[in-house]
């Protein structure tokens, strides 16, 4: 490649109807000279209207049909007010859903993240044919890519595994190319494919990490996610007030807040771009001229404290039936069983009768775990938690998170402090 290529990644809020495609075009409009591949996720709240149908197939309640017409309805909405009627998108699309409607006839599959992976992912490549469509009518050249001809996965349903050699040699192999002839390349976020060329998706949120691991692939001179937000900011403006936006951050800083919680970047994101010092820009699709906030290896010692807030965690308490300390072994047996119900590790305690650990309350993961080990162990669940971390805390701030909280766990690092919060129940005062 002769010009730097740079990568873009679009999320659901940036494509969720024709006004914001038309903003994205536009953004894309003031980069038509660079080499540029873009990433785009499912538009607006799709991926959740999938997940429903998903859902109702595996119940068979009838439903299916249903939320699949809400999503389909959606899509042909927004592509009636971005094209004539004439254009073959209108065709293309419904061949997409059709695919869903295949997968309806048949019972549902014993796998459910197998069945889940298929049909979920229609949701990319239906946003992703509209919107390079869309590009192509406005003259923007773009190349549709099939993201499962690059991310070669594991057959981890669901979540899965990148296989990096074989991924890093198909991205040059598919995208180079279209890019050296002065194309965009255009892309799904959030999915893959096995081997044996069977969808599979990387994960809830998954598409800022696809972004990654072609930045990765491409040796892309940057990465630049946008968002309807100005950057990255000290905690969500969503559940706090007087949020400022963050400059500069190191990769270290970005995944210890993203680990945790902070819901704007994916937490797998930063690692490939941190390997190979790729800068990554947050820059707001609302006011592209925003400076945004730059995330690189550049040492900014100087932070505000910041807030990542991890709902639907839970804490487990672990001890043994006859009491003994949990030894070595047992904690060895009970990270081996961890690892096999994919629970996700937030935070952990170990003393001498008994080891708590704080998980992500996820599906029925921590219902199995526990099922599993009651035989060996006494386990006690405390569930509908919150892990609040704070970088950078100042003691007030912590006095003021823990206000109306009930604090279940606590751990204190020098730069930052974990506690895992419970609400306290409301008492209403009675009358008179
Ligand atoms: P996408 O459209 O790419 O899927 P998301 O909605 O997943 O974007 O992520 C953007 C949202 O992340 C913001 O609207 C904001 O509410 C939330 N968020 C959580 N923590 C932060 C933070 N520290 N800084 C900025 N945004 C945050
Ligand atoms: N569409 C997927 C999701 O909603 C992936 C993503 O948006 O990053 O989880
Ligand atoms: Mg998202």
């Amino acid at each position: 490649m002769t010009q730097p290529i740079k990568i873009f990644k679009f999320g659901g809020a940036s494509i969720k109807d024709a006004q914001a495609i038309r903003n994205v075009a536009e953004i894309l409009q003031n980069h038509r000279e660079e080499a540029l591949l873009i990433v785009v996720s499912a538009m607006g709240k799709t991926t959740n209207g999938l997940e429903k149908i998903v859902q109702a197939h595996a119940q068979r309640n009838g439903q299916a049909y249903e939320h699949l017409e809400v999503v389909k309805n959606h899509h042909f909405a927004v592509m009636r007010e971005l094209f004539p009627a004439e254009h073959d998108i209108f065709a293309q699309i419904n061949d997409t859903f059709v695919e869903i409607e295949w997968s309806l006839e048949e019972d549902p599959h014993d796998n459910y993240d197998f069945m889940y992976d298929q049909i979920v992912s229609v949701g990319e490549l239906a946003s992703t044919k509209i919107v390079a469509a869309f590009l192509n009518s406005l003259d923007l050249k773009t190349h549709w890519l099939d993201a499962r001809d690059v991310i070669r996965t594991d057959n981890l349903y669901r979540e899965g595994w990148v296989l990096w050699d074989d991924t890093l040699s198909r991205a040059q192999q598919y995208a180079l190319a279209p890019l050296e002839a002065g194309s965009f390349v255009l892309t799904q976020g959030f999915i893959g494919s096995t081997s044996e060329n069977f969808t599979t998706t990387l994960g809830r949120e998954g598409s800022d990490y696809s972004a990654a691991i072609f930045s990765y692939c491409l040796d892309a001179e940057s990465m630049t996610i946008w968002k309807d937000v100005p950057g990255v900011l000290t905690a969500d403006p969503r559940l706090f007030e007087n949020v400022t936006k963050l400059d500069r951050i190191t990769y270290k800083e970005a995944i210890e807040m993203t680990y945790y919680g902070a819901k704007v970047i994916h937490p797998k994101t930063i690692k490939p771009l941190q390997n190979k010092s790729i800068p990554l820009y947050v820059k707001s699709f609302i006011d592209p001229k925003g400076s945004g906030t730059y995330i690189s290896t550049e040492v900014e010692d100087n932070y505000p404290p910041m807030i990542a807030v991890e709902q639907n965690q839970a804490t487990l308490h672990i001890s043994t039936r006859d009491f003994s300390f949990v030894a070595e072994h047992h904690l060895s047996e009970l990270f081996q069983l961890m690892a096999e119900y994919r629970l996700q590790v937030n935070m952990m305690q170990n003393t001498a009768i008994s080891f708590v650990v704080c998980v992500n309350d996820i599906d029925d993961r921590v219902a199995r775990f526990s099922q599993r080990i009651q035989e060996r162990f006494k386990v006690r669940i405390d569930r509908n938690l919150e892990l609040i971390t704070v970088r950078h805390y100042q003691e007030e701030m912590l006095a003021n998170l823990r206000r109306r909280k009930i604090v279940l766990l606590e751990e204190r690092l020098p730069k930052t402090v974990q506690l895992v919060l419970k609400n306290i129940p409301m008492m209403i005062r009675k009358e008179g």
